[in-house]
């Protein structure tokens, strides 16, 4: 005797995969969407990029100052852009974080 269910399996709706960055001061993995982008051009400008869309080489930090001040520690920022980030810089990206916030 041959039961003959058809068990449909119900897809589980998947959310398309977000790409997860590390935020360059707690060194948490979190979704792209969650971080700010700190964004260094081909002229070596060094800013928070909202739009997501700059070229150039990015860092990622959590919308939090204590995540840039651990980044300031560590020297996440310096370490990701291989170049020496001022002091100026540290308080600009401070100051946009405000904004950002
Ligand atoms: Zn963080």
């Amino acid at each position: 005797m041959t039961t003959n269910t058809t068990t449909k399996k119900h897809q589980p709706i998947t959310p398309r995969k977000q790409p997860l960055r590390r935020c360059v001061g707690c060194g948490q993995m979190k979704d792209k969407r969650s971080l700010t982008r700190i964004n260094k051009s081909k002229e070596g400008v060094i800013n928070i990029d909202p739009t997501n869309k700059q070229h150039g080489r990015a860092a990622y930090l959590c919308l939090d100052h204590a995540c840039l001040q651990k980044a300031k520690k560590t020297k996440g920022i310096e370490r990701s852009f291989k170049c020496a980030i001022s002091a100026e810089i540290y308080d600009e990206l401070a100051k946009q974080l405000e904004v950002v916030l």
